[in-house]
């Protein structure tokens, strides 16, 4: 890898999300190598996808070189990788552009979709995880309509015109308030001749609220503002299968649907080597310690999505979400510097719960904060805010800044381009028994 060996202990964070960043950060200016690798050479804003998929925002807008981000540092190192695999006898790493040597490790991979081992459901369904996905998401949406203008057969425009999504945690949600807003301000001025009002969105959710993890007033108003803007809502439904045109759910409703977006849940994204039972507790994340160190190892930690520490206050791990990577990225740069000198001053993890928030749509929005719950264009502003805050890169907040002036002015999302043709391949699987959904 081109790594020079130095007299400094070697961290290998694998890894360039929220919490590796900020692992790194804290690791980059002591005497260590710090050695981050990535498959992508870019950090993703996650939480903006969403706007990428929906034409709002460009994909450079929430993506930064993690090489720019860490360029200042002397003793930093990034290679783009793909890690496959722990030797951890060895201390060694196993990627596609050879082994690689640790003295400490981090686990920072973060998670992937979780389809609960439904692969048909997984063969035809669209997911948002990624920057590409969210390309390809934004493609077949586009592409739907320009196919839905040509078609003679109603059954087949219905069906390209009928967006399901699946899960009303706030992905679900964002994303069904910005195709609602697309089918109100800009399907009936690009397609005139397209009768767009047969649009329907529609969000599926299993259990009775949604946004599961918020206050009862968040869940009622982002129901209400989901209603406001023409969303058909469906609760206690478990969608069952898939195969590339009917939905199908655990009660009598069905969709013909040429695209269903899952975004029903997440589970840790394991490497091979840390991935043994003993290891691997709720949702395939990794089992740590307070001090974010993998259980049975003592050179080897996990922070963010993919480590679940189990305490009282969250007996099945912290939420999935970036304020816990930073958090426990942060808090470990901290440890680990205090770890190389004696292990005994190593100080447990505590969770600062900062608050939740998402966003319907323009002027709607639902934040729940430690102390107080507030819903409308005040939360929505400070949504605005908070993203702008938490985006990396000075050059990013201000191109994200000016496409949300723009967009509010003129209610529009101009970046509705296909660039990059999304092909869906007509997979059929075969049917799997049904698999329970959470
Ligand atoms: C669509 C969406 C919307 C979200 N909205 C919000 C929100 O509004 N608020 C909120 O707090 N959270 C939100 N989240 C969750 C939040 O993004 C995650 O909790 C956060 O990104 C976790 O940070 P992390 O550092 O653990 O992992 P990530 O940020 O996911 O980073 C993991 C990194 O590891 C790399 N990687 C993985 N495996 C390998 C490997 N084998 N080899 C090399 N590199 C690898 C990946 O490329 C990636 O860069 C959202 C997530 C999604 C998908």
């Amino acid at each position: 890898m081109n790594i020079p060996q130095t007299s400094y202990p070697r961290v290998v964070i694998i890894g360039g999300g929220f919490g590796g960043i900020a692992l790194a950060k804290k690791l980059a200016k002591q005497e260590m190598q710090v050695v981050l690798l990535d498959k992508h050479n870019y950090h993703t804003f996650q939480p903006l996808l969403y706007q990428v998929s929906t034409g709002g925002l460009e994909p450079d807008s929430i993506a930064y070189p993690i090489r720019k981000i860490l360029s200042k540092y002397p003793n930093f190192y990034f290679r783009l990788a793909m890690v496959k695999g722990v030797d951890s006898e060895k201390n060694t790493l196993d990627t596609d552009i050879g082994p690689l040597k640790y003295d400490y490790l981090v686990l920072a991979t973060g998670s992937t979709t979780n389809f609960f081992g439904n692969k048909e459901i997984e063969a035809n369904s669209m997911i948002m995880k990624t920057v590409p996905e969210a390309l390809n998401l934004r493609s077949l949406i586009l592409e739907n309509f320009e196919e839905a203008l040509l078609t003679d057969s109603m059954d087949r425009q219905d069906a390209l015109m009928n967006f399901v999504i699946v899960g009303a945690g706030p992905t679900g949600v964002e994303l069904a308030g910005a195709l609602a807003e697309i089918k109100r301000g800009i399907l009936p001025k690009d397609y005139p001749d397209l009768d767009t009002r047969r649009a329907q969105i529609n969000i599926v959710q299993s259990g009775d609220k949604l946004l599961k993890g918020m206050s009862e007033k968040a869940s009622e108003k982002a129901e209400d503002y989901l209603e406001e803007l023409g969303v058909n809502v469906w609760k206690n439904t478990r969608v069952t299968s898939y195969d590339g045109d009917l939905v199908t759910t655990n009660t009598d409703l069905t969709f013909h649907t040429a695209t269903l977006i899952w975004a029903a849940g997440v589970k840790g994204e394991t490497i091979k080597g840390i991935d043994g039972k003993d290891s691997i507790t709720f949702s395939n994340r990794i089992k740590v310690n307070d001090y974010n160190q993998v259980e049975g190892f003592k050179n080897i930690f996990a922070i963010g999505d993919i480590a679940c520490m189990v305490s009282d206050d969250f007996p099945a791990g912290h939420p999935m979400v970036a304020q816990v990577a930073i958090q426990q990225g942060t808090h470990l740069g901290v440890n680990l510097v205090a770890f190389l000198e004696d292990e005994k001053v190593m100080k447990p993890f505590v969770y600062k719960d900062k608050g939740t928030m998402a966003t319907v749509g323009r002027n709607k929005a639902v934040v729940d904060m430690p102390k107080f719950k507030f819903q409308g264009v005040f939360a929505w502003f400070v949504w605005m805010f908070v993203h702008l805050f938490f985006l990396i890169g000075f050059r990013n907040r201000v191109v994200v800044f000016i496409n949300w002036v723009y967009n509010y002015i003129r209610f529009d999302r101009e970046a509705r381009l296909i660039i990059r043709p999304y092909k869906k391949e007509k997979t059929k699987v075969v049917k799997m028994n049904a698999v329970k959904t959470e």
